[in-house]
């Protein structure tokens, strides 16, 4: 293929951030770590290996998500609680805050509500940053573990992908068929999974997770959430995912309630403010 003669200047124009998020509205950090010194814990779900389970959070609570006896990727699908079609949205996530997010970062759900879910509050493996691969902890990159994906690239029929787990979890909460559940689920944050794209080819790729028992990823809750998380059987996604295979361990859910002088004063973000009239 020719180049054209002005390649290398086309090729040298420097790149712009798409979403600037200078004027992206602020969590009050300080106003959560004063809250975060006074939490009672009052409910906990264990999920199991290469399974799922569905946990709420009222809006003002915290929840954990929990490395317990071994490195365990998990998938997480969050919904505003009382309208399933309020849902997380991985992809403008990752255009606001980039392919991996820390504390400070928040969980943004679907149009046209647009407004932030959750708040990570604290991140154990903050410490990781980007290593010499470019991978990183927590992505908004990969989609989940799928049996279609699995079916198309190695045959076979496999159950217990994460979004086979998410669906299996959600119907049995919701008391509804498989069919019903299934499209509710969605594009997930990969809590505690090592992940980045290849430099010479852009290709996702995954490395051993670098999470240890007792390390933890905590979110405030904007509104009420319905989350529903899986422990993907990829284990800690060091090798394959989609199989049997792979050690695998369960996760566990903390849920959080601050005391009541902060829950007087929270405010739950309102519904993105385009009236949504499409220029009709
Ligand atoms: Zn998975």
């Amino acid at each position: 293929m020719t180049e054209p003669q002005d390649a290398e200047a086309r090729r040298a124009i420097k790149p712009v951030i798409c979403y600037p998020v200078e004027t992206l509205p602020v969590p009050d950090m300080a106003l959560f770590d004063r809250a975060r010194a006074n939490l009672t814990k009052v409910d906990e779900v264990l999920v199991p290996p290469r399974d799922a389970a569905c946990f709420t959070v009222p809006a003002g609570h915290f929840f954990r998500i929990k490395s317990v006896e071994g490195s365990q990727v998990g998938d997480l699908n969050l919904w505003a609680r009382d309208d399933l079609s309020e849902r997380f949205y991985s992809g403008k996530t990752r255009a606001l805050h980039g392919t991996h997010i820390t504390t400070g970062q928040r969980m943004w759900s679907s149009f046209p509500h647009l407004r932030p879910m959750a708040t990570i509050t604290h991140d154990t493996l903050g410490w990781y940053g980007k290593d010499e691969f470019g991978g990183s902890v927590h992505d908004v990159i990969g989609t989940r573990c799928d049996p279609y994906t699995h079916q198309l690239l190695a045959g076979g029929q496999y159950h217990h992908c994460c979004h086979s787990n998410l669906t299996r979890a959600l119907a049995q909460h919701m008391a509804v068929s498989v069919d019903q559940a299934e499209p509710h689920v969605h594009d997930v944050l990969n809590v505690f999974m090592c992940t980045g794209f290849t430099r010479d080819t852009g290709q996702y790729f995954m490395k051993a997770s670098p999470v240890r028992p007792d390390d933890y990823l905590e979110f405030y809750a904007e509104i009420d959430l319905l989350g529903a998380l899986s422990a993907c059987p990829g284990g800690d996604c060091s090798s394959q995912h989609s199989s049997d295979v792979a050690a695998c361990y369960p996760l566990l859910v903390e849920i959080y309630r601050p005391d009541a002088v902060f829950l007087e004063t929270i405010k739950t973000p309102r519904r993105n403010g385009y009236d949504g009239t499409h220029g009709t």
